[in-house]
Parts: C-alpha cells; sequence; structure tokens
C-alpha cells in the first residue's frame, strides 16, 4: 500500500538524473504521490518494475510501527530538501541552520543534516510525524471541517486499532482523571473550544502547526458511559499520512498516561 512519497521513491534509481523533469527522485515520487505525475515518468524505471510495483500497491500492510530504522531514513531525507522553502511551507521558522516548529506549544527542529532538537524527549511517536510533515506536507491550511480517523484515506482500515490504542485509552484516563482535560490544555498549549457534536467539551491541539486534532469528551450521564472520539482537520491528508496521523494520536495518549501516572507534566515526556 503506497501511504506516503517515501514508498514510490524505494523503487526509484534515487540518482537525482532529472530526466523526468524534477529536480530529484524525491520530487518525483511526492508529485506521483500526489496524482500530478505518473510512475511511468521516470524513464529509468524498467517495465517489469512498474507492473510489480503497480500490483502491489493495492495490498495494506498494516500500521506501521515506529522503529529507530524508520526514524533514521526519514532523517536522511531531510539532507535533501531546502529547509528554508519547507519552513514557509510547513508553518516553521529558521533559526540558524535549524528549522524549528512547535509540536504540541515546544519547540522541535531539525538542521540540514537531519539532526534533531527538541526541549523535550525525542520520541518516535513525535519524532517520525514531524519528518513526514516537513519532509511531505504540502502545507494546505486548515479547513476548520473536523472529520474523524475512519474518513481519513484508508482510515476505515486501522480504525479498530486507533479506537483502542487512542480513544479508549484517553476515555479511561478522562473516567479516572477528572482533571485531564485541564492537564491537555495547560501541558499540549490546547485549547478549550466551543462545543462541537453535542460533546461536553471540546479541545484542539496542534500536535504540527498546519495538522490540528481535536478531542470531544462526553461525560457519562443519563444511563450512558462516557465517549471521547478523535477527530482531524479535513485537510490532514494533505499534509500527513494515515499512518503519521495514527503514530501522533497513539503518541499523544501515551504522553497523556505518563502525565497522570508521573503526576503532572516533565519536559521529559
Ligand atoms: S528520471 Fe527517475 S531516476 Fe531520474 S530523477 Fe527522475 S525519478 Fe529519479
Amino acid at each position: 500500500m503506497v501511504k506516503k512519497p517515501l514508498d514510490i521513491l524505494e523503487i526509484l534509481e534515487k540518482s537525482n538524473c532529472r530526466e523526468c523533469g524534477e529536480a530529484t527522485c524525491l520530487a518525483f515520487a511526492s508529485a506521483v504521490f500526489r496524482g500530478q505525475r505518473k510512475l511511468q515518468e521516470c524513464p529509468r524505471l524498467d517495465k517489469a518494475a512498474i507492473e510489480s510495483f503497480s500490483k502491489n500497491a493495492g495490498k495494506r500492510s498494516g500500521v506501521k510501527v515506529p522503529g529507530e530504522a524508520y526514524l533514521n531514513r526519514l532523517k536522511g531525507e531531510v539532507k535533501i530538501i531546502d529547509l528554508i522553502t519547507a519552513a514557509q511551507r510547513t508553518g516553521g521558522r529558521m533559526i540558524g541552520d535549524r528549522l524549528v516548529i512547535k509540536v504540541l506549544g515546544k519547540d522541535f527542529g531539525v538542521d540540514t543534516e537531519g539532526n534533531l532538537y527538541t526541549d523535550i524527549h525525542i520520541n518516535p511517536y513525535v519524532a517520525i510525524p514531524f519528518l513526514n510533515y516537513i519532509l511531505y506536507g504540502q502545507g494546505v491550511d486548515p479547513s476548520g471541517n473536523w472529520i474523524s480517523y475512519r474518513e481519513l484515506k484508508e482510515g476505515w482500515e486501522s480504525y479498530a486499532i486507533f479506537q483502542k490504542r487512542c480513544e479508549r485509552m484517553i476515555k479511561r484516563l478522562a473516567d479516572e482523571h477528572r482533571d485531564l482535560i485541564d492537564d491537555i490544555v495547560r501541558v499540549f498549549n490546547g485549547q478549550e473550544v466551543e462545543k462541537q457534536f453535542k460533546a461536553d467539551i471540546s479541545v484542539v491541539l496542534h500536535p504540527l502547526p498546519k495538522v490540528p486534532l481535536m478531542i470531544c469528551y462526553w461525560k457519562p450521564g443519563d444511563g450512558l458511559d462516557s465517549n471521547i472520539n478523535v477527530f482531524f482537520d479535513k485537510s490532514a491528508n494533505h499534509n500527513l499520512d494515515t499512518d503519521s496521523l495514527f503514530t501522533l494520536s497513539v503518541g499523544i495518549a501515551q504522553m497523556l498516561e505518563k502525565i497522570v501516572t508521573t503526576h503532572g507534566f516533565t519536559d521529559k515526556i
């Protein structure tokens, strides 16, 4: 299953020969991912490789578990992009040779060599979406319209596991810790907004500048259990692939669990 330009880049020669008219193989892979170019337009790819790729492109490999090797591959990709352009596109800023963006209200940066810098612990659940965002995000501004995880690109395929590892986990924490929502607002620089979808509380976070996420909490009552739903902006997949949105959301749920078990926020979440 092709879920990000990196999946397409894998089969390219990576010689950056420019015969396709793009400056780099990564730029070509991104254009194919967005549907603006066809794989066949790379003259260096043979027919057999294209056919084999097309055949396997529809097979779902499951939600990726973030790993060090994958993280290192993304860091390597950073070396071949222009960070100044990426900063303009993603809502970041340049500080020296580093692109710095706000991740959940905290500075998170990367330099031209792919080294990461942040005041908080470098957690792969945050670092991988951060890198995918600056590498492949299109910089589309949020629309203000909210959709559920299952409405994301192929989100329905991993919705059950998303519910288990993110929504139900946050619900359990909110049920057990009445001040959890306040913690979310305080620790993650969240913002309580007008109640959406008839929820009792709606809070918007910005895990990445152009990727807002809304947590809605329905308190228990009238014989009904409480509920938590996480929503994404309709533009989310223009800026981040579904696997990265999954990773980021699960990471937030894990950070919240850590906050409540350590009875408060520390810089080393
Ligand atoms: S023609 Fe193929 S190998 Fe050459 S830059 Fe384009 S995508 Fe890369």
